[in-house]
């Protein structure tokens, strides 16, 4: 199944990747679409049950007898899998340029954005690599050995790998998304089967190539393609998935781990949706804080996870805070993503203009604009403009639902504790933005705020070290650091007597 656009860099196969061959084009397809040119790019398998059943069969196959006279993938050591992965991550900075472009044309994130998170996706990668050699557990002080034998105990764990993982992906970061599920699996010893999502599955599809390049054995990276039902459905409910690693919305990971309970009670980590707040105090870097704050929503066009779409400003700073960011929103056009002087492109699709939309239109009552419309023009493509809001109270839907779009909702306040209980007056709690010169309240502040991740005079940062993930329904589990390792494998503890 090839491509149908002269846009598309290359020859692509979107049909479904298992045991390290492109299988036949699936009985159903779907299209792919170009969110600024509105034009279908490409058409994509659609994996049935049965192909979701083939592709968990060879990752099971892959891990516990090897495919094609490879050695079980279970008995792999850190280091050969640490190769691989480097491998990938060189092939992927080799192919930058076309990575970067496939985000582009289905995603319609612009070309230099593009670049920065295929970067982004190459370093994370990287540090999978090298943690592949540090999967470790515990050993504690001998002792002994409490059955009268007279023995001594020595006594360790070891973290092993779950068998078959399976990867279900958002569309917001397709690159990103492959490398954090893929990377993270692979390094623990894991095989992985990955849905990427079915409104961007171009660099997936070119992933699962590379990774064929790169030497990795058939059965142990497989990507499918398709919707939610039925292949995500498959996956979650299947008997040999022992692990699911998913990110998306909530409501579909309430689905999942509700699919869990009526499988085998698979693992289940969750990197959910977001409705983050920052807080400007008055005695903020203004600049700084303005600039930070309308990067963060509308970055990607408002479809990133942890993006501050609430935003606090003391009431002695707020009329300045906000003809910043006006400034800044009417500086900024929306516009063809190819283009190298683009900043911000179209949202994905027609579903999430649509519903863009919809939150525009509930403005109208609900808020007053400082720049936006409540009832865009549209022309050809999925373009919203920056759209900074003043709700008429923190109770009303923009300021409550995640909108994934470039929206803002600015609000005043005038004491620490009143912020900090609005700030947290939410189910979610991924992120969150402090913006002070006076390191104590900065300090204070970062302490109340319930969120996996407190950004203090800084926009958003995902550090490859470090743990990223969310609090509340934000999510369970948590990528990048060390801590992923936790959620990647299984503990067992073994005791020696001597
Ligand atoms: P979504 O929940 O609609 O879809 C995500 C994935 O789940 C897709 O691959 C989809 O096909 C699949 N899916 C849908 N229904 C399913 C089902 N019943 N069973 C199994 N799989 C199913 O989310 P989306 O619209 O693709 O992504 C946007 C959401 O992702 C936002 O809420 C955003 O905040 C969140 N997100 C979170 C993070 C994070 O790190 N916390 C990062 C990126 C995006």
């Amino acid at each position: 199944m090839e491509t149908q656009h002269s846009s598309i860099p290359i020859k692509l196969n979107l049909s479904n990747f298992i045991a390290g061959k492109f299988a036949p084009p699936s009985a159903k397809t779907f299209p792919v679409v170009n969110p600024a040119t509105e034009e279908q790019i490409a058409v994509c398998s659609e994996a049935s049950v049965e192909e979701v059943d083939q592709a968990v069969a060879a990752a099971k196959r892959a891990f516990y007898k090897g495919i094609d006279g490879h050695k079980a993938w279970k008995d792999v050591p850190g280091a050969e899998r640490k190769a691989l992965l480097k491998k990938l991550a060189e092939l992927m900075q080799r192919d930058l340029d076309i990575i970067a472009k496939l985000n582009s044309i289905d995603l319609g994130a612009p070309m230099m954005a593009s670049k920065a998170l295929t970067m982004g996706a190459i370093a994370k990668l990287d540090w999978c690599a090298a943690t592949a050699e540090r999967i470790t557990g515990e050993t504690v002080e001998p002792k002994p050995n409490p059955d009268g034998s007279g023995s001594n105990l020595f006594s360790c764990s070891w973290r092993q790998p779950f068998g078959v993982v399976a990867g279900i992906a958002p569309w917001n970061i397709p690159a990103v998304s492959f490398v954090v599920k893929v990377g993270a699996a692979v390094a623990c010893g894991n095989t992985i089967v990955y849905k990427d999502s079915e409104k961007t599955p171009l660099a997936g599809a070119y992933l699962a190539q590379l990774s064929a390049e790169a030497g990795f054995p058939p059965g142990i990276i497989n990507v499918i393609h398709g919707h939610g039902v039925p292949a995500g459905e498959a996956l979650s409910l299947h008997m040999d998935v022992r692990m699911i690693t998913f990110t998306g919305s909530c409501v579909t990971g309430k689905v999942i781990t509700a699919n869990s309970g009526r499988s085998n009670l698979k693992k289940v980590c969750l990197e959910l949706g977001g409705k983050s707040a920052a807080i400007v105090f008055e005695d903020a870097d203004l600049p700084k804080a303005i600039q930070n704050a309308f990067m963060s929503f509308t970055r990607n066009s408002g479809q990133v996870c942890a993006a501050h779409t609430r935003v606090y400003a003391h009431e002695s700073i707020l009329d300045q805070f906000v003809d910043g960011l006006k400034q800044y929103a009417a500086r900024v056009v929306p516009g063809d993503p190819m283009l190298p002087d683009t900043r911000m492109g179209p949202l994905v699709d027609s579903k999430q203009y649509d519903r863009v939309k919809g939150y525009l239109a509930a403005a109208q009552h609900e808020a007053h604009f400082l720049h936006g419309t409540s009832d865009p023009v549209k022309n050809k493509g999925y373009y919203i403009q920056p759209t900074i809001l003043v709700p008429n109270s923190d109770d009303v839907s923009v300021v409550r639902d995640e909108i994934f779009g470039p929206i803002v909702c600015v609000m005043p306040f005038k004491t620490e504790e009143e912020v900090l209980a609005r700030v947290n007056d939410t189910e979610f709690g991924l992120h969150g933005g402090i913006y002070t010169t006076n390191l104590s309240k900065a300090l204070r502040v970062s302490r109340e705020m319930e969120a996996g991740t407190v950004g203090i005079n800084t926009g958003i940062i995902v550090d490859d070290r470090l743990p990223f993930g969310g609090w509340k329904q934000s999510g369970s589990g948590r990528e990048n650091g060390t801590a992923f390792i936790e959620d990647f494998t299984e503990l067992k503890t073994v005791h020696i007597a001597y």
